[in-house]
């Protein structure tokens, strides 16, 4: 399919566009375009346009409003040193959308036509990105169910968008230690449900549990099974690494694929890029009390978080309902520092891209 381009009539100056990228708050400061594709059963996929970012018109019938047929995307472009620009991996984003997709009887846009979005509307929004290496420009895919109908069944119409903004480290630059608080009273996905979907509904569930940690001084809520509540699976918006011993002997376990947690494409190149270090790294159940007593036997070394908004983020501190343990020293460890430097270093452009991550 073609996509057709209209872009807007008089772009922004680059000085009104460094005013507007100096807005550091997440997800604040769109660039001027977005892509929009339409899926009908008639039709299929058509209408695929790369045009001025600007207000949609919806019926308030519009089906997915009111029953939340909803999957989206998260997905980064960054520039080298070099001043090219790279995505990290929007070939794995887009299978991931098709399984959110599929999960909720909705159409998978086709791997081609996710790529080629990607492809239109970095190759005209790029100058957003700023030379900072700490900036990079998100993007955000979304589908969703876009007939004006109220009859509870899938949608016969829906929508593709693909928008994009300039951000840096979700916690801030200095990616500095997080408090986490294991929540015992709220589950973020059932036994069957859609936790290993990438759809709106999971994180309006969420909000009430991370508004409660934060109340309490926590940046981010962990997320037990939600079937025996015993079994750590992992944050809001990113995937946990627990780091057992150091240096040379230092080795990762992180929770397996459960059904329930969402398959980070972050977790998943990690456990490819560790072992290429010399760390190596599993996926293994791990449980809240091995948590602790790993933390207070002093063998668990090291816990990150790490998604596409957040990168590597260091957890310091856990917060239970029977009190809250530090990790090692409480301060960012080195199996974790070296992680990090070895991603953004392939996703900056420094270092050798071995599995073709960059597009
Ligand atoms: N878990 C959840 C619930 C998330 O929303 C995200 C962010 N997409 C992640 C984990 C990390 O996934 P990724 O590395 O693909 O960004």
């Amino acid at each position: 399919m073609h996509l057709v381009s209209k872009p807007v009539a008089r772009p922004l100056t680059p000085s009104q566009r460094a005013e507007r990228t100096t807005s550091t708050a997440f997800g604040s400061a769109f660039t001027e375009h977005l892509v929009s594709v339409r899926w009908s059963e008639e039709r299929g996929w058509h209408e695929a346009e790369l045009r001025p970012y600007e207000p949609l018109v919806l019926d308030p019938a519009t089906v997915g409003l009111h029953y939340g047929q909803v999957v989206f995307e998260g997905l980064k472009a960054f520039r080298s040193h070099t001043g090219s620009v790279g995505v990290f991996r929007p070939d794995a984003h887009a299978r991931r959308m098709r399984a959110s997709a599929r999960r909720l009887m909705m159409p998978e846009p086709p791997e081609e036509l996710f790529l080629a979005a990607v492809d239109a509307l970095v190759a005209q929004d790029q100058q957003w990105i700023p030379d900072d290496p700490a900036m990079s420009l998100y993007l955000r895919p979304l589908l969703f169910a876009s007939e004006r109908t109220l009859a509870l069944r899938p949608a016969r119409e829906y929508r593709f968008l693909l928008m994009a903004f300039v951000t840096e480290g979700y916690f801030g630059p200095a990616q500095r230690p997080v408090r986490v608080q294991v929540t015992e009273t709220y589950s973020r996905a059932a036994a069957g449900g859609t936790g290993a979907a990438k759809c709106a509904g999971n994180y309006a569930g969420s909000l009430l549990p991370q508004a409660e940690a934060q109340e309490q001084g926590f940046d981010q809520v962990v997320w037990l099974d939600p079937v025996e509540r015993r079994w750590v699976e992992e944050l809001g918006g990113m995937n946990l690494f627990f780091v057992y011993g150091s240096g040379r002997d230092a080795r990762l376990v992180t929770p397996p694929l459960s059904g329930s947690l969402l398959a980070g494409v972050t977790r998943d190149a990690l456990l490819r890029l560790a072992p290429a270090l010399g760390v190596p790294a599993a996926e293994e159940p791990m449980s809240l009390e091995e948590w602790r007593r790993g933390c207070a036997g002093g063998e668990l070394t090291e816990v990150f978080a790490c998604g596409t908004a957040a990168r590597i983020t260091p957890v310091g501190e856990v917060g239970t309902a029977d009190g809250t343990w530090t990790i090692g020293d409480g301060t960012t460890g080195e199996v974790t520092t070296r992680l990090s430097d070895a991603l953004f270093g392939i996703q900056r452009g420094e270092l050798p891209d071995r599995w073709s991550w960059m597009r």
